[in-house]
């Protein structure tokens, strides 16, 4: 057990709760294993093996933010709960539909009910339908679908808010907010990548995401959990907003100049494509361009 104070005035536990595992399976690359970061006593963020996940622990069961991506890790971190409570996992709420946050569901017990923004589950039946590579898991599709803009649901005894303000990085996310606790999760709306990340492919949209980070920002809130890097605080995700909708102010004018993409990217600095072969995906530059001029 490793216990670290981070720079925040949260006294954070970090529990390394199993080590190594991916070096023992008999198949696939070997993974990196996950980490528990215990922030309440009934409230964690697990990283590793995909998006970062929630875990909340209610009165008769627990409740999971994010399912991590394959069914190897959604294993994994189903056996880390279980060293956290004896609780069976009863509920899902997914922040969006990537399969880095959805497709561990494979390894969940089939009566979960997994609750979803009702565009997420468009999304995941449309990538089933048109046989996409990695598809969500077909069973386990979302079972409840959210269709308001703020949704308070009591599960398990916890108190929820479920927040859409429009498409952002995809169509259909959806902000889980725990006011008792002043915890967000926030999906990949927030990541620890230099700009925003937009799926223009699931219509997302740069003008819907800074609403969207914006309404975040404004959360009574003190813990913000990203869909990828550590924790944050409301200051840090303040900054993101206000550097992300200065960059979409600067390529607007640099459009509206009738400057090429390629002018746009040099001028505001487009920040390099991630290193290691991890997926790349067009540049929040690419997304602002394409949005203003329909290329
Ligand atoms: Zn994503």
């Amino acid at each position: 057990m490793i216990w670290n104070k981070p720079s925040g005035a949260r006294v954070t536990a970090t529990f390394v709760l199993s080590m190594f595992v991916g070096m023992c399976k008999a198949q696939g690359p070997a993974q990196t294993p996950l980490t528990v970061h215990l922030l309440e006593g009934n409230v964690s963020w697990v990283e590793g093996g995909g998006g970062n996940s929630g875990v909340i622990v209610g009165d008769r069961g627990v409740i999971v933010v994010d399912a991590k991506i394959t069914a190897a890790a959604g294993k994994e971190l189903l056996d880390d709960i279980a060293k956290i409570t004896p609780k069976p996992v009863d509920t899902v709420i997914l922040t969006h539909s990537d399969g880095d946050h959805v497709n561990g569901l494979a390894a969940f017990p089939d009566a979960v009910t997994v609750i979803a923004q009702e565009n997420n589950k468009k999304e995941q039946e449309r990538a089933i339908a048109t046989g996409a590579r990695n598809p969500p898991p077909a069973n386990h599709l979302p079972t409840r679908v959210i269709t308001k803009n703020d949704d308070h649901l009591t599960i398990d005894g916890i108190s929820f808010e479920l927040l859409h303000w429009g498409p952002a990085h995809t169509s259909g996310d959806l902000v889980v907010y725990l006011p008792k606790q002043k915890i967000v999760f926030t999906g990949d709306i927030i990541t620890n990548r230099p700009d925003p990340l937009i799926h223009l492919e699931k219509n997302g949209s740069s003008e819907g995401w800074i609403q969207t980070a914006k309404g975040i920002a404004a959360l009574d809130a003190a813990t913000f959990i990203p869909g990828h890097g550590p924790a944050e605080t409301k200051a840090d995700v303040a900054s993101y907003v206000a550097h992300a909708e200065a960059k979409r102010a600067q390529i607007k004018e640099l459009v509206n100049q009738g400057k090429s993409l390629e002018e746009i990217k040099a001028a505001v600095g487009d920040a390099p494509r991630p290193q290691g072969g991890g997926p790349s995906f067009a540049s929040f530059t690419d997304v602002v361009y394409r949005e203003l001029t329909k290329k």
